[in-house]
């Protein structure tokens, strides 16, 4: 997925100090070897700032000046971590702490929780969404999903900016924040909210850092043991630092300076968190002496994916864009990016599931692919794609990789082997090598030389071993002779560093968990007005933030870059949809609503994909077809149904029944008449078609986007014939994915 699992999974470790700076280019060696003092590092994607600071601290600890143990690194997600760990350890810096601010904070809460507060730490919470609702409701405020997600982020914006319930709503008009609701009611629902915490003895993600702040602000002597045992701090992806987390570190920190800091202020797509760039562009004004360098240097992308990066830059405003840096590419030429517009969205997942089974014939490894989106709900349209033409994906990337049952299954059989010689084990006798016996070993957990066929649960599993397969192999051509219980070690130190092998698998994942990440090839899917910019996204900042993100998907390609939208939701749907703005003068046929120097207008592409770009009106909406006879509908009635009125209809009358009393209900809720929940025609058609999944529902004609965000999950537990749970709020909140998002 990344450079470190790209190539060779064991390269050799560098020999020396010395030999740790081979590969970094001038620039890049200033920020390695300035180990004292301050240092800023101001550059673009791709342009090696985490190698940079990687090698910072190999060579650091390789020549002495660092003892592993005093170094903190600190990163943003724990896929980033994992990274960086996986990194150190290759360059014979095992020992050194690389965590996300969260984890590094939970860390010490729970070693100084009993000694500053006495007992142990709270457990922390699960549904802060559901939360949230239930304070929400106590002040007699009932909130839809959206307002509910809303004001959520609120809470978590107030809680990051340490800004306490009484001055929610003067702190929200000051930072001009866009309120979903009566900023005194949020307060309000703050307040509860904090409250129903205490109550159940429990504490959320932002109270990790914020208590860690309390302890560390109040009790000087445990400041003064975290000072002792870390003396040395390096932070990635600065740009993103919240307020809350940038005074951890001048926590952690003292009155001392060894603080090196890597950010791009064009990468800065965490705002919504408090998180500001301001502490990455102003870090020459609070550190006076600090070293600042800049690196230019693309490394990463071909000539091609930078130009249509640095042409999306051109198009920016605001601060973060007057400090932005025109990459130039290192690479050898590749392919123009392809630009592809669909008709609707399962046209798209099937066209762009199609391309990538494609590019693994060619021989670019799943692992090596990428399906970005802007929110989680995107995703599944394009799993249900995949495991119809049988490729492999990963949902969240495989840093845990270790926890997975298969793999602790895996790894304690191979222990046991490795204990019993290898040669007592019948299925092993006679296995001439490591590998061999890791095979015979893992053969009688599944594993065989071909994958199993369809890509759910098995085929998950298979790849795990398969993984595990192939790093017996790789590991015995780069120790020949190395024997099970070598691996077994091999294991056991990977497993406690999270440095996980690569699985192959295409990864699915939302643009926010993809910073800092690298695929050979990357596919930027569902790129329309309304998804990116997202509709919520309103002002100028947030729609500067929301080209940002563009940006940031980008630059994680390699070489491959496909970008795509759809006209419309569903099949024969209005072809309502437009692509995103941010495209404007870089995909072909489109109009530059600016000049940008060195894009010239519809060249930035080659007009590919499939089908390539499709005018609208050709592609408008196509006729709907009876489910029953097949023959094509006119009637409004009829097309709603999806059948003729007289062709037999498969009603489940109990289901019908169900949904008309649900119906009745969200009416009175709502204090609308019931045809605006649904008319009885979706309703019917509803019952009779029984959808099983989203998309399902989404087929149905009278169910947009706005019905199923409000209604979708109830009626599809309806459907599954399963009762309602009293509110829809156990739902995950943020679409920004908070889970994945900084660092869980
Ligand atoms: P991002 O802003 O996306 O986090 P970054 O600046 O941190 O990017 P890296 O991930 O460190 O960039 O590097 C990008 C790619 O370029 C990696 O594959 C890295 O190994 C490679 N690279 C960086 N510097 C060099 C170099 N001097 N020589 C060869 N390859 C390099
Ligand atoms: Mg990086």
């Amino acid at each position: 997925m990344t450079a470190a699992t790209h190539s060779t999974l064991f390269p050799r470790v560098p020999d020396s100090a010395e030999a740790v700076l081979d590969g970094l280019d001038p620039e890049q060696r200033e920020v390695a070897t300035a180990l004292a003092g301050p240092v800023c590092v101001l550059a673009g994607a791709g342009t090696g700032k985490t190698r940079a600071i990687t090698h910072r601290i190999a060579y650091g600890v390789r020549s002495g000046v660092l003892q592993p143990a005093s170094v903190l690194a600190v990163t943003f997600t724990n896929r980033a971590a994992g990274e960086m760990r996986g990194r150190l350890r290759q360059l014979g810096a095992g020992g050194v702490q690389a965590r996300t601010f969260h984890s590094a904070a939970l860390r010490q809460l729970q070693y100084f929780w009993p000694k500053a507060v006495g007992g142990e730490l709270p457990r922390l919470v699960e549904r802060k969404v559901q939360l949230v609702a239930e304070a929400a409701a106590r002040c007699g405020v009932r909130l839809d999903r959206n307002e509910l997600r809303d004001v959520t982020g609120e809470i978590e914006w107030a809680k990051v900016t340490q800004t306490v319930p009484e001055d929610y709503a003067p702190a929200a008009a000051k930072a001009g924040r866009e309120v979903p609701r009566d900023p005194a009611e949020i307060g309000r629902i703050y307040a509860g909210y904090e409250q129903l915490k205490r109550d159940r003895g429990v504490i959320d993600f932002e109270d990790v850092l914020l208590l860690t702040v309390g302890v560390l602000q109040e009790r000087h002597d445990i400041a003064e043991t975290v000072r002792r045992q870390y003396q040395h701090f390096v932070v990635d992806e600065y740009q993103d630092v919240s307020p809350l987390q940038q005074r951890l570190l001048e926590l952690w920190l003292g009155d001392r300076e060894n603080l090196c800091v890597v950010g791009d202020a064009s990468q800065t797509i965490y705002s919504f968190t408090g998180a500001t760039p301001d502490h990455l562009l102003d870090f020459r004004t609070r550190h006076p002496g600090a070293t600042v360098v800049r690196l230019v240097r693309d490394y990463r992308s071909t000539p091609q994916v930078v130009h249509l990066a640095n042409g999306i830059l051109a198009q920016a405003r605001g601060r973060a864009a007057r400090h932005r840096l025109e990459l130039v590419s290192q690479r050898e030429q590749g392919p123009e990016p392809r630009c592809t517009e669909y008709a609707d969205e399962p046209a798209e997942a099937e066209g762009v599931a199609r391309r990538i089974r494609e590019l693994i014939a060619s021989g670019v490894p799943a692992s090596e692919i990428a399906v970005l989106y802007r929110i989680n709900a995107q995703s599944e349209v394009y799993e249900q794609a995949l495991a119809d033409v049988g490729v492999p994906f990963q949902l969240r990337g495989a840093e845990r990789f270790f926890e997975r049952p298969e793999v602790r299954d895996a790894v304690l059989l191979l222990r046991g082997a490795a204990r019993a010689g290898g040669g007592t084990d019948p299925g092993l006798a006679g296995a001439p090598d490591m590998p061999s016996q890791v095979r015979a070993v893992l053969g009688t957990r599944g594993w065989t030389p071909g994958p199993p066929a369809g890509s759910g649960a098995v085929r998950g599993r298979w790849e795990s071993l398969a993984a595990l397969v192939r790093l017996a192999e790789d590991f015995a051509r780069s120790r020949p002779g190395a024997t099970l219980g070598d691996l077994y070690t091999e294991l056991e130190e990977r497993a406690s560093a999270q440095h996980a092998p690569t699985v192959e698998g295409v990864t699915l994942a939302s643009l926010h968990a993809a910073k800092g990440l690298e695929w050979d090839a990357v596919f930027l899917v569902g790129l329309t007005e309304g998804m990116l910019p997202i509709t919520y996204a309103k002002t100028d900042e947030q729609i500067e933030e929301e080209r940002r993100l563009l940006y940031v998907g980008v630059t994680r390609a390699r070489r491959d870059l496909a970008l795509s939208w759809s006209l419309s939701r569903t099949p024969g749907g209005r072809a309502s949809r437009r692509p995103t703005r941010f495209l404007n003068g870089l995909r072909p046929g489109s109009t530059a609503a600016w000049a940008a120097p060195g894009v010239t207008r519809g060249t930035a592409f080659a007009a590919g994909g499939e089908r390539g770009p499709v005018p609208a009106r050709r592609r408008a909406r196509g006729p709907v077809r009876c489910r029953v006879c097949g023959s094509t509908l006119t009637d409004a009635g009829e097309i709603k149904l999806m059948r003729c009125e007289d062709c037999p209809s498969e009603l489940d009358e109990a289901l019908h029944e169900r949904l008309r009393d649900w119906r009745a209900e969200q009416a009175a809720l709502t204090g609308q008449p019931a045809y605006c929940v649904f008319t009885d025609k979706t309703l019917l058609a509803i019952a009779e078609a029984r959808p099983g999944t989203e998309s399902e529902l989404a087929g149905i004609s009278g169910v947009g986007r706005r019905k199923l965000d409000r209604f979708g999950a109830d009626v599809l537990a309806l459907c599954a014939g399963r009762l309602l749970a009293s509110e829809d709020a156990s739902e995950e909140t943020s679409e920004d994915a908070p889970e994945e998002t900084p660092e869980k």
